[in-house]
């Protein structure tokens, strides 16, 4: 067995944290790369590292004092340093970091710094490799990753490396100066590296024990999802469940290495074991989560024989990319169609589109709401299980809920309904106390 092991920013936020992740690798000699964020906060109004570097570049490029920010970035490694044990490495990196941005680094650089450091300071705590992503992980412009190529020069220098810790959330890019992920890109590296050793799990340590089967925002104390698929939760954070970075769950994916949200501060806790394989028998529940959001517009045309009528679904669809607005669902009757859209893609230019509609598709009417809510309910267990589409509709319907749209994707991984913006919660909490129980 090989695993990968990620630790969060809280994960690796101070010493205690930190000895707290000796203990989690010390248990399990299967751990064996270990890839770590910058310090994150270590209580709520507490600032992460990486926004001290951004705060003390702005600082730097507006001639405004950052002196101070420098010392209480540099205290907070000392600290950790001397707590850790560890004996004067850290206060010599910073100086020649300190020379570094004084002759000119570039903001990617500078921000990197606390991933870098950290890992240093970790490696030597577990007596580990440090193996530094830079030359290694690559990026293009954009920020994003060079999997094929970053997978190639890991390959090759981890062979020499038994055990080692590394730096996430940056590489070089193609002239091989230091570039950045976008912000919490460290899950990215992590992946990278699970998928280069062929890892058979990839740890990502958190401080949350997994995802929940819905908004704790909305359910109180919702129950914890502890086997998902990647298309399960494609969809529930599609529609907006926060979740791992997209693009770290990427070559997790690809590589088929399944990923395993653990809490740094509950161990014990088996967290969520994302997968690509569909094993419903030890599910507890039918459904996999409800994830939603409230910010849809729906546009309904009325035109008698539409049904009939050739090429009005791509007439509709040219008109969208005109916009360049894409259609998220179009449900359809046999004499209407709807458009469901962002509001954020139609904000400001609804009368614009609408009168467009009316003179590409001369519709006998058309009506538009921007307070639509849009509502998924996923799993894979729904789709053998005749009675859910039922039993989701007459939850709603006891609860005095009026479905205005529903859509369910032939895949039968999820059942989509659109309800008022005003019964987003209610719908949610109906749906949820229908099926778990
Ligand atoms: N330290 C970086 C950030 O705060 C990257 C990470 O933690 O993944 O965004």
């Amino acid at each position: 067995m090989l695993k990968v092991a990620k630790f969060g920013g809280t994960s690796v936020a101070d010493s205690l944290q930190i000895e707290k992740i000796k203990s989690i690798v010390e248990a399990d000699d299967d751990r064996r790369y270990i890839v770590v964020s910058a310090p994150g906060k270590r209580f709520e109004k507490d600032s992460k590292v990486t926004d001290l570097f951004y705060l003390f570049k702005n600082n730097l490029d507006a001639n405004l004092p950052s002196d101070q920010i420098w010392g209480i970035i540099r205290d907070r490694f000392i600290a950790e340093e001397i707590a850790l044990g560890n004996s004067g490495i850290i206060g010599k990196e910073l100086d020649i970091i300190k020379q570094k941005i004084e002759d000119g680094e570039t903001i990617d650089y500078i921000v990197s710094r606390g991933e870098y450091l950290n890992a240093v300071l970790i490696a030597k705590y577990l007596g580990f490799d440090f193996v530094d992503a830079k030359d290694l992980i690559v990026l293009s412009d954009s920020g994003r990753p060079d999997i094929k190529a970053s997978i190639e020069n890991l390959k090759k220098e981890l062979k020499s490396h038994e055990r080692a810790v590394i730096p996430g959330f940056y590489g070089t890019d193609k002239n091989g100066k230091i570039k950045t992920f976008s912000r919490g890109g460290s899950d990215i590296t992590g992946a990278l590296v699970a998928a280069t050793v062929d890892a058979d799990i990839y740890e990502n340590w958190t401080d949350v024990s997994g995802f929940l089967m819905a908004d704790p925002r909305i359910i109180e104390n919702p129950k914890k999802i502890s086997k998902i698929t990647y298309k399960e939760l494609r969809e529930l954070s599609y529609m907006g469940a926060k979740v791992l970075h997209e693009e770290a769950i990427f070559p997790a994916k690809q590589a088929n290495i399944p990923i395993n949200i653990r809490n740094t501060n509950d161990p014990a806790d088996g967290g969520t074991l994302i997968t690509s394989d569909v094993d419903d028998t030890k599910e507890e529940y039918i459904i996999k989560g409800i994830a939603g959001s409230k910010d849809f517009t729906d546009i309904t045309i009325y035109k008698e024989g539409l049904s009939t009528e050739r090429g009005f679904v791509r007439k509709l669809a040219e008109i969208m990319e005109d916009f360049d607005i894409t259609l998220e669902h179009i449900p359809n009757g046999i004499d209407t169609i709807s458009a469901v859209l962002k509001n954020e893609l139609v904000d400001g230019r609804l009368d614009e589109i609408l009168e467009r509609i009316q003179s590409v598709l001369s519709p006998d009417q058309i009506e538009a709401d921007e307070d639509l809510a849009i509502i998924a309910t996923v799993g894979h267990g729904m789709s053998y299980r005749p009675g859910t589409a039922a039993k989701l509709f007459s939850a709603l319907a006891r609860n005095d809920i009026n479905i205005r749209m529903i859509d369910q994707g032939s895949s039968e991984l999820n059942i989509i309904v659109g309800v008022k913006a005003s019964d987003f919660e209610k719908a949610i909490e109906a749906i949820y106390r229908e099926f778990v129980k």
